[in-house]
């Protein structure tokens, strides 16, 4: 019979960010004391993991991921490597996905990213078109309640202009977070951003909108911004691509104008 390993004690020697060097003491999964390096409480028998010259960094999150999409490369193949065309041949390949198949792309990325070190994920995930347009949020409720304890997964209900408002209202039903899209894209942005945010005030719920990713044409940022403006739940403007395109006056007024 194997017996399982002891957890660590002690962490010897690691360096912080600031430079310092430090032992961090653990009792289970806790860390109760960070002291200076050579100070740190551990009896010969303790478990102890050297980390002299090693960076000792807090467990990273990561902002903004698409675990639906994961490893569909060789299922979507898109034909260029451009953003239009990736939309595009993803959708057609979304039209007859199934749950499983989104669970299982899904499941390998989020342990990938756990074995990694990652343990909190935001997730953006396509509210589909056609007759089961949750299957993506499905599949990513599975794949957040097998790793309850383990990865904290925060989904946003990623929408388009053709997704109805029933279809945003029944994600968050479910168990989503956060409301998300991508006013840019619509044929009318600002009409499309005022709906979303409308069923995120009206739902009380927080915001991350994919924000005017695109070289030219809908800066929506500003708008955004303003409505937004006094809001007590959180709210995220991703990928602002817009910005790094605009003239620098009209550009650092709006940087100014978001960040207010
Ligand atoms: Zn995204």
């Amino acid at each position: 019979m194997t017996s399982l390993p002891r957890p660590l004690d002690l962490l010897r020697s690691a360096t912080l960010v600031d430079g310092s060097r430090v032992d961090v003491e653990l009792t289970g999964a806790t860390v109760t004391a960070v002291v200076a390096a050579g100070s740190g409480a551990g009896s010969t028998s303790a478990r102890t993991l050297d980390l002299e010259g090693f960076l000792l960094l807090p467990a990273p999150a990561d902002p903004h991921s698409h675990l639906d999409k994961a490893g569909s490369w060789d299922a979507i193949r898109p034909p260029a490597g451009d953003l239009p065309s990736a939309i595009s041949c993803w959708r057609t390949y979304a039209a007859d996905m199934t749950v499983a198949d989104v669970v299982a792309r899904a499941r390998q990325q989020a342990l990938a990213m756990l074995a990694n070190g990652t343990t909190a994920v935001r997730c953006h995930v396509d509210v589909l078109q056609g007759d089961e347009p949750l299957r993506g949020v499905a599949a990513l409720l599975q794949v957040r309640d097998e790793l309850v304890g383990l990865l904290d997964i925060e989904l946003v209900a990623l929408c388009g202009q053709d997704t109805p408002d029933r279809d945003i209202e029944a994600a968050l039903d479910l168990g989503v977070d956060t409301v998300g899209g991508a006013p840019h894209l619509a044929l009318d942005p600002l009409a499309e951003l005022h709906r979303l945010l409308d069923i995120a005030e009206r739902r009380g719920v927080d915001v991350d909108l994919h924000t005017d990713e695109n070289l030219d044409g809908a800066v929506t940022l500003g708008a955004f911004a303003e409505r937004v403006a006094g809001w007590r739940q959180n709210v995220a403007a991703s990928h602002c691509v817009r910005l790094g395109t605009l003239p620098a006056t009209e550009r650092d007024a709006l940087i100014a104008e978001a960040v207010a």
